[in-house]
């Protein structure tokens, strides 16, 4: 009797740990993870993640561009792509590192994963004076000291995230063509594809990796530990709306043998406050840095440009 109770209470654990926490459902969202996570709940003296990056930043002189070490080479043996469900992951196997920056140690690079609106919402974690992108990657990197990501968890720095805002442009980009390739073959969670390694600095604002933003923060996904330095550019990437497309209208948060195919969209966690917190602007940094956001200007020209194109178009 006993052991079959041990038994039921390990199957219940185990399916417990397979889905306990979504995005799009209430009891298991975002503002419901801190009821499996504790360390979820964001408690008044808490550094959680995601924030909104605006204008209480601190321009610091000492944060100039990281030592990618290994991201412009085309590594030997094969990456992963794998649909866990809540993300679209890459492992990335061996022989990258961060360093530099302002970060204390150096850091091996692990994985990356996408977050994503859908084909009507901006789905960017961070937001850049309140502008929700339509997708952002992380690229995830644990302090070399550290043997695992379980070691990492138990370290305040341990965890060094780099973020990269992803617009949408008419442009398709070569560049994406290795994760679009393979994006098919993962659509749904469980699914796993190999991928040739590439060049890992092909992904990023190659023009403009001296500007970025730094605070400390948490996981965006549970356990949500309070352990990750972020750097979070200020430069977006783009893809085409079609490589867009592929993630926000061709991967879904269930299993293929479901009776029911659930789309997986809008997988980021909401906004925190920084509470006191200092948001670092790195030597570079230009959009939120300039007196009066140049952001802010940008975002009226295109409402500008928008008006004068639908009064255009009317009077076509
Ligand atoms: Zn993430």
């Amino acid at each position: 009797m006993m052991l079959l109770l041990m038994l039921m209470l390990s199957v219940v654990l185990l399916a417990h740990s397979d889905d306990d926490f979504c995005y799009d459902e209430e009891h298991c969202d975002p503002y419901a993870w801190g009821d499996n996570y504790p360390s979820c709940h964001p408690l008044l003296d808490s550094h959680h993640s995601p924030i909104n990056l605006d204008h209480q930043l601190m321009k610091n002189d000492s944060l100039d561009s990281l030592n990618l070490e290994g991201f412009n080479l085309t590594h030997k043996g094969q990456w992963w792509l794998t649909n866990q469900g809540h993300s679209v992951v890459l492992e990335v196997g061996n022989g990258m590192q961060v360093s530099g920056g302002g970060l204390p140690g150096t850091y091996r690079t692990i994985q990356l994963h996408f977050h994503w609106g859908s084909v009507s919402s901006n789905g960017s974690e961070h937001t850049l004076d309140h502008l929700r992108f339509p997708m952002e990657m992380h690229i995830v990197n644990i302090k070399s000291t550290h043997p695992n990501l379980t070691s990492a968890l138990e370290d305040p720095t341990g965890i060094a995230v780099l973020g990269i805002f992803v617009d949408v442009t008419y442009l398709h980009n070569e560049n994406f063509q290795s994760i679009s390739s393979a994006l098919p073959s993962v659509a749904y969670k469980g699914q796993t594809k190999s991928i040739r390694p590439f060049p890992l600095v092909n992904l990023l604002p190659q023009n403009n990796l001296t500007q970025y933003y730094r605070y400390h923060g948490s996981l965006t996904t549970p356990p949500c530990s309070q352990v990750v330095l972020w750097t979070v550019y200020e430069v977006p990437v783009y893809i085409s709306w079609a490589q867009f497309e592929q993630f926000v209208s061709g991967i879904y948060s269930t299993e293929e043998e479901a009776a029911n195919h659930v789309l997986l969209h809008d997988n980021y966690r909401h906004i925190h406050p920084t509470y006191g917190r200092s948001v670092y602007a790195s030597k570079d940094a230009k959009l939120l840095t300039n007196g009066v956001s140049s952001l802010a200007l940008l975002n009226l020209l295109n409402v500008l440009l928008l008006l004068i194109f639908k009064h255009l178009a009317f009077c076509i």
